[in-house]
């Protein structure tokens, strides 16, 4: 493969339906690879095969088509990759430490933990010196996690729509989870695994994983893959300003029965900044238009009636 070629990728989860900022992020992660005239793949992160089932899966891939947006390369599916991610982990415990964390969710969410910007915890390295024979203990009693320690060291990068960012892994998430204690590989080790493999060069995704970017790019560094260029989209909201949720009501589906996909294109891509009004266009023809300096950086209202406006 050609060194300078440009991948981008759609990863969505299918823990529920396509809503609108689904649809956006796909859309941009599109446009972004192919107006560089480099190649789109799609992934499905369904390494939670319980929350995930496969027709949720099959229903993106047939709505993603119904728009037009189809993957250049064989779908990837995260439940088959578990081999990989394991290979990786233990590439990483040959480089740092991992350890067995036997905390319960109740101890993690105790008041006195505290609670990180993106949902999760700032864990307090509780496991992280146990004795062997404390280990063999609780282990009778929990199965464990595994968490991977990280530096006491700002990591940094320069977000393509956010602009610079800086984070101390230490201060801002602490040790995190890299398998969970159903043994399920986390997020934020099979999303590097699986955009180093995948020679993924830019990912455009929601700014609600801005903060998760760092422990990607700290896990990338250990493994030796390459960094890819991030651009964090802003999140659509509904008129009170809550996020979209994977529930029929915000559904693209539902979109679908009342408006035709150039019309649902068109009206996503004035309220990105692709289009200077909102008339149905087919996602080809915005190719040449796409320019990532103007997505806007706010947050997007999103009204049932369906009207998309910054
Ligand atoms: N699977 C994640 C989601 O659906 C996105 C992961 C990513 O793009 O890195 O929110």
């Amino acid at each position: 493969m050609d060194s300078k070629t440009v991948i981008g990728r759609f990863a969505p989860t299918p823990s529920g339906f396509m809503h609108a900022g689904n649809l956006l992020c796909a859309m941009l992660s599109y446009l972004s690879a192919k107006s560089k005239g480099g190649k789109f793949i799609i992934r499905i992160e369904d390494v939670d095969l319980l929350r995930c089932p496969r027709s949720a899966a099959l229903d993106i891939i047939d709505t993603l088509k119904a728009f037009g947006i189809t993957s250049d390369e064989p779908i990837v599916w995260q439940s088959e990759r578990t081999a990989a991610y394991q290979a990786a982990a233990q590439k990483l415990a040959a480089q740092t430490e991992i350890y067995p964390c036997y905390c319960t969710r109740a101890e993690l969410h105790s008041p006195q933990i505290t609670r990180l910007p993106d949902g999760g915890i700032l864990y307090p390295k509780t496991c992280k010196n146990l004795s062997e024979s404390d280990r063999v203990e609780r282990k009778k009693r929990v199965n464990p996690s595994l968490r991977i320690s990280v530096p006491d060291e700002v990591i940094t990068f320069t977000d393509g729509i956010c602009g610079e960012q800086r984070q101390n892994l230490d201060k801002a998430c602490g040790d995190f989870i890299l398998r969970r204690s159903d043994g399920v590989y986390a997020y934020q080790l099979a999303v590097v695994v699986d955009d180093g493999e995948s020679g993924v060069t830019e990912v455009v995704r929601g700014a609600d994983l801005l903060y998760d970017t760092p422990r990607q790019i700290y896990l990338q560094r250990l493994l030796g893959l390459p960094t890819p260029q991030y651009y964090h989209i802003p999140l659509v909201c509904d008129a009170d300003g809550r996020k979209l949720s994977k529930s029929e009501g915000d559904s693209a589906q539902r979109l679908l029965k009342t408006h035709t996909p150039q019309q649902i294109i068109g009206e996503l891509a004035f309220a990105a900044n692709v289009l200077d009004e909102p008339r149905p266009i087919d996602i080809e023809k915005l190719i040449p238009l796409y320019d990532a300096r103007k997505v806007p950086k706010e947050r997007i209202v999103f009204n049932s009636e369906f009207g998309i406006r910054n």
